[in-house]
């Protein structure tokens, strides 16, 4: 097992307080992976391994899992500010959108 030398610094967790706001996000993401699934290995190579949203491989340390899909995601596939993957991200954006009332179904 390799040391990971992991930067702290992105982990100011910026909550705006409102845990509404992720269970609201939770209903509009599918779980892909539950959380501790590893991502698929790459058959042609050793230790590497596919990213769930391009599907190139990269070394496990290389790939995370998003906290809501449970999807893995690269490096260029991932918002670090958020711990999401790029895909998750996007509807996060969304729902951070002034909403517009009577719009929900
Ligand atoms: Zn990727
Ligand atoms: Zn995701």
């Amino acid at each position: 097992m390799l040391w990971k030398s992991r930067s702290k610094s992105d982990n100011h967790s910026k909550d705006p307080g409102t845990s509404d706001f992720y269970s609201r996000l939770k209903d509009d993401i599918p779980v892909m992976r539950k959380q501790g699934v590893p991502p698929e290995k790459d058959p042609s190579s050793f230790s590497r391994f596919y990213c769930d949203l391009c599907n190139d491989s990269f070394p496990l340390s290389e790939l995370k899992q998003c906290t809501l899909c449970g999807r893995w995601a690269c490096s260029s596939c991932w918002t670090s500010e958020y711990y999401l993957c790029n895909s998750c991200n996007g509807i996060l954006k969304l729902h951070m959108l002034p909403r517009q009332e009577g719009g929900r179904k």
